[in-house]
């Protein structure tokens, strides 16, 4: 059973967002770029599977200009066991990504492909499904635990009423939820041990995928800033000011 696991290079979750002055999108010059955080959730996912024995194999991928490599070699560390780096400098539309994805699995063939439910600088929450629907594979998206048995997945996934467990008949896509597990912390050893790991780099048109994209951004704006909050003498005053801001409502 091979899985192949999507990771996404992003600027760290700890870091404040700055938009181009040109408000053409967001600065990412002398910016912590990171893996993303759901894709560091699937890798973990996958290694664990490997660890109970249903994955023999983890291969992880990244598309995207040189920098990619560096979450890879995360991805290596925390239990991967070889990479793929599909390199591009061009700004890679979900779409554009799937089509990449698709073609790689018809040469990989794995039996899972693992991704995180969305990547935390778009927040497109479309390539999963997408690379789902390219190869009319099944999908559970927003998975919060997932087994492996008998060429088929069960899949738990959190929906507004409670949960819901789906099984899927493999190869099937997965994205990954938050609560799916707590990623496991990369030890020295292992930073060492996957610099030995194979990392091949090969170019996203080599896999006869166009990186014109049918999507242009036209502006990005930060959030409106929040009015400063008001400090009450006591419950009287905050009553007659919530009323007064239901007026305002
Ligand atoms: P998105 O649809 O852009 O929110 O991304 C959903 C998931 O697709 C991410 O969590 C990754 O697992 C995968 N993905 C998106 N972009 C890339 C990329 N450039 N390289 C590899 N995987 C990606």
């Amino acid at each position: 059973m091979k899985a192949l696991v999507c990771v996404k290079q992003v600027v760290d979750h700890k870091v404040k967002i700055r938009i181009r002055q040109d408000r053409s999108g967001v600065d990412t010059a002398d910016v912590k770029l990171s893996i993303n955080p759901f894709d560091e959730i699937a890798v973990e996912e996958a290694v664990r599977l490997k660890e109970k024995g249903a994955i023999g194999e983890i291969v992880a991928v990244s598309a995207g200009g040189a920098g990619v490599a560096d979450v890879l070699r995360t991805a290596l560390a925390m239990g991967a066991d070889r990479a793929i780096h599909l390199q591009s400098d061009a700004a890679l539309a979900p779409l554009t990504v799937a089509k990449a994805l698709a073609a790689l699995c018809d040469e990989e063939n794995p039996d899972l492909i693992l991704l995180g439910k969305q990547a935390i600088d778009d927040d497109c929450n479309q390539v999963g499904q997408m690379l789902a629907a390219l190869r009319d594979l099944p999908q559970a998206t927003n998975a919060s635990e997932i087994t492996l048995a008998d060429g088929s997945a069960t899949v738990t996934r959190e929906v507004d009423g409670g949960l819901e467990t789906l099984r899927l008949t493999l190869p099937a896509a997965i994205t990954a939820d938050l609560r799916l597990n707590a990623p496991r912390n990369i030890s020295l050893p292992s930073i060492m041990k996957a610099k030995k790991k194979p990392l091949e780099s090969r170019s996203l048109e080599s896999l006869g995928v166009a990186t014109t994209s049918r999507l242009t951004t036209l502006r990005v704006d930060e959030p409106a800033a929040r009015a400063a909050g008001v400090m009450v003498d006591d419950v009287d005053a905050l009553v007659s000011k919530l009323k007064n801001a239901e007026q305002l409502i």
